[in-house]
């Protein structure tokens, strides 16, 4: 006879709290890919996945797969974190998927990928890309910042994949990192996609200036040029529903309080889940700016960070999750994902499915990240309804 659903929830949460003790620094929650900390989680999670009669395998960067039988759906992800983290970013996925291979007899495979959050090599996605094949080496020789290489940081080669060709379906739990489920007093959402994001450095080039002896009109200022930007990035991003632009980084390179500055350095990063929302927001921005930059005599040059398009979740598995809250009693809440997931590697795999767990406040990426037993109920039995569908 099963646990409750409320059981499973209440052992999920304390097994969170275990695994938040694995950390590189005492005090916090701070565990990146290939160190002791991570190890040691690792060594916990396995010991739960053959209690529930998973037979586990681990690759060299340090993912973990718990397969029973002739698996075709895998529920995972990732047991690596931010610095001074919450406890559920990613936890809460794996321990999930563990509560549902306990509770059935199907044959299926929990994966906790060793590293999504990049706090190491400031990378994305390499445990989940580490697992379906696709790191270059290019990637294995980057460093981090005590100069060691991801190659000389791993335990070999990172080959052969784990990951299984036949797979049918990657499902993750995830918590939202966001505020709109709790907004809204919905307990579970349904993911539709995941936004694409393109990221940028833009500099403002100006003339620097005695703050005192130059008249306004004879001023090329970067900061009052970088000004006018963050307030158009905004306006352009409120005008296009669902579109978030954020201008993290506003610096003026050795400015002074009495210095007109000369140079200002900002970075964009804008998001939403349509592609072409996307482009054409940026391009507007872009017009907007030169418009700007022409009239202040303020040159602007931008380089890409990078850009990764929009991840859509399938749109079968979106219906089958929508399917499984519905029968728990929560009205399903459709929404994309702002944040980028493993689900992004294994959608290029496979099909793909995300359901999103309400957490307090919002707030994630933080030691005060939360969730509710009863939520963590309620998801667990959506996750065990949509394995059974499958
Ligand atoms: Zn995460």
């Amino acid at each position: 006879m099963p646990s409750s659903f409320e059981e499973a929830a209440r052992r999920v949460l304390t097994r969170a709290d275990e695994l938040a003790t694995y950390t590189e620094a005492p005090g916090q929650i701070t565990r990146p890919v290939a160190t002791r900390a991570m190890e040691g989680a690792r060594a916990q999670v396995r010991e739960w996945m053959h209690a529930a009669r998973l037979e586990t395998r681990v690759d060299a960067i340090g993912n973990l797969a718990g397969r029973r039988g002739d698996a075709r759906l895998v529920v995972g992800s990732h047991l690596d974190s931010v610095a001074d983290a919450g406890r559920y970013d990613g936890v809460l996925g794996i321990l999930v998927g563990l509560e549902v291979a306990e509770r059935l007899d199907h044959r299926l495979e929990v994966v906790a990928f060793a590293d999504e959050d990049g706090l190491r090599f400031q990378s994305i996605y390499l445990g989940s890309r580490s697992f379906v094949g696709e790191l270059t080496p290019q990637e294995l020789a980057v460093r981090d910042v005590n100069g060691v290489t991801l190659r000389e940081a791993i335990a070999g080669e990172p080959a052969p994949p784990l990951y299984d060709p036949r797979t049918e379906a990657y499902l993750e739990v995830h918590i939202e990192q966001g505020p709109v489920l709790e907004a809204e007093g919905i307990a579970l959402g349904v993911v539709t996609a995941i936004a694409g994001q393109s990221r940028f450095n833009l500099a403002f080039n100006g003339h620097a200036g005695h703050a005192g002896t130059t008249p306004m009109h004879l001023r090329r200022d970067a900061a009052a040029a970088a000004a006018e930007f963050v307030l158009a990035a905004e306006r352009i991003a409120l005008d296009e529903p669902g579109l978030v632009a954020t201008v993290g980084e506003l610096n003026v390179p050795r400015g002074a309080v009495n210095v007109i500055p000369g140079r200002a350095d900002v970075t964009l990063d804008i998001r939403h889940q349509d592609d072409a929302v996307r482009e054409r927001a940026t391009a507007r921005l872009q017009a907007e700016t030169e418009e700007i930059t022409q009239r202040r005599a303020v040159p602007v040059t931008w380089s890409t960070i990078s850009h990764q398009d929009a991840t859509l979740c399938t749109p079968a598995l979106v219906e089958r999750v929508a399917e499984a809250v519905a029968a728990t009693g929560v009205k399903p809440r459709r929404l994309p994902s702002g944040a980028g997931h493993d689900t992004v590697t294994l959608a290029r795999m496979t099909d793909t499915a995300m359901l999103f767990v309400r957490c307090a406040g919002g707030i994630s990426h933080h030691p005060d990240e939360s969730v509710t037993e009863a939520d963590v109920a309620l998801a667990i039995e959506a996750a065990t309804r949509f394995v059974c569908s499958i």
